[in-house]
């Protein structure tokens, strides 16, 4: 450990204690809302207020949150707290929904960012030895510039693959022995599959490693089928673009949670139909607030993403707390008959089936005045497709566990391997026809 503090001095930050870290936000936290105050949104909604009483979350909790919403209507440079020419770069936060929001970073913002992203991938053993390949999409998305630079940081030899071209991809990992991965988890599972059709087995063919896995909710169940099928360790890395990008948090060798980087973000767990603060361990919306960002400063920052601070520290000897993965977005949650519902409640089922493959598709539909799910989900191209009677067990046992999970019984539709759709980016994995 200190070996690694003595090549990257910035990696002290991981050792920080606990009443270090929090004595460092009561510094940092008033500097953060003066800085704030600079930008032409946050100087209107909280005229009046003195910065350096904002010395504790207590104080911090009088200043409303801020949403997507009110970053978009103050497009394109209504949060900007500097000068444009101190800023370096600008990203689009991804919306799937809307106008698409410009975030800016300072040559500062982009150091700090690195750094994070650098602590986290240094904490699970990444060397300078390693090969990394990046097959994030780079551009406006922070996916891929987001791990491009902590990896160049540390010193390992940085293949900016970028998204898709499967084929290519499988080649330089074999060619160049790539040992550490970034990679959307659908897209990972979409790789063990071409590699098993071109003969490629990990374990014999290729040298990873270390898999970083992030910018999609996903489930337990897929990340051990992902370590299994690559034969490398999985680490969930947690981000946003209006925060900077991946790198918020990221999983540590225990793989029980991932460590918030707490020198630079305070979170907080809020109800997200009351926003009002949940102890910790409930779930609810992550909120956070930047405490170093200079470009664009955010306060109370309703994330969407819902997910618990994990009590008690971590045995990997972090002193920075923990969020539990993402268990879906505000925007994603379905209300089905009633019942709140994640997509990734239905993943978490299917991939503990190893009869089912890794394409899914949650179509929901109104019958008779009724809401109707039905998953569609492909078989493994392990599974002996010609037998009917085994199939209609198979269904039958989805049915009876998708059931117990979700209080309501979904229809459910086995698909030959390779029949659902796939796009190059983030996997689309519900349909919505309901009648509204
Ligand atoms: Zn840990």
């Amino acid at each position: 450990m200190s070996e690694i503090t003595t090549q990257y001095a910035f990696y002290q930050a991981e050792q920080l204690s606990r009443d270090e870290i929090a004595s460092l936000q009561t510094e940092r936290l008033p500097q953060a809302v003066a800085c704030a105050l600079k930008s032409p949104w946050y100087a209107e909604q909280l005229a009046g207020l003195e910065a350096e009483q904002i010395t504790s979350l207590e104080a911090l909790r009088q200043i409303p949150f801020t949403t997507k919403e009110d970053l978009r209507s103050a497009m394109p440079f209504g949060f900007l707290a500097v000068p444009l020419d101190q800023v370096v770069r600008m990203h689009y936060s991804s919306g799937t929904t809307g106008t698409a929001i410009a975030i800016y970073h300072t040559a500062a913002d982009l150091q700090h960012w690195a750094e994070c992203v650098a602590r986290g991938m240094l904490r699970v053993g990444v060397t300078r030895k390693d090969i990394f390949q990046n097959m994030m999409g780079y551009g406006l998305f922070t996916g891929g510039l987001g791990l491009h630079y902590p990896a160049e940081l540390i010193g390992c030899l940085t293949i900016p693959a970028g998204a898709g071209n499967t084929s290519r991809q499988i080649e330089i990992m074999k060619t160049f022995g790539t040992t550490a991965l970034h990679i959307l988890p659908s897209y990972g599972l979409r790789l063990a599959h071409f590699c098993r059709e071109a003969g490629v087995v990990p374990s014999r063919d290729l040298n990873l490693r270390f898999a970083f896995v992030g910018a999609e909710p996903h489930s337990p169940q897929t990340r051990a089928r992902l370590e299994q099928a690559l034969d490398l360790k999985a680490y969930n890395v947690y981000g946003l673009s209006e925060m900077c990008g991946p790198g918020v948090a990221i999983e540590c060798s225990a793989q029980e949670g991932l460590h918030l980087r707490e020198d630079h973000y305070l979170a907080e767990i809020v109800d997200p139909d009351s926003g009002q603060p949940l102890p910790d361990g409930e779930e609810g919306e992550l909120v956070l607030t930047t405490l170093t960002r200079e470009a664009m400063p955010l306060l109370r920052y309703r994330t969407r993403d819902i997910t618990r601070l994990i009590p008690n520290s971590c045995s990997c000897g972090s002193q920075h707390r923990r969020i539990a993965p993402i268990v879906g977005r505000t925007d994603d949650m379905l209300i089905v008959r009633g019942t709140n519902v994640y997509p990734v409640q239905i993943e978490r089922i299917l991939m503990a089936i190893p009869e089912t493959g890794s394409n899914y598709l949650i179509t929901l539909a109104t019958v008779d005045e009724m809401d109707e799910v039905t998953v569609s989900v492909e078989v493994s191209a392990d599974y002996s497709y010609d037998d009917s009677r085994e199939l209609q067990a198979l269904r039958d046992r989805i049915r009876q566990e998708l059931h117990t999970e979700l209080l309501f019984r979904p229809q459910v539709e086995l698909v030959e391997p390779g029949s659902l759709p796939v796009g190059e980016g983030k996997a689309v994995r519900v349909v919505d026809n309901r009648k509204k």
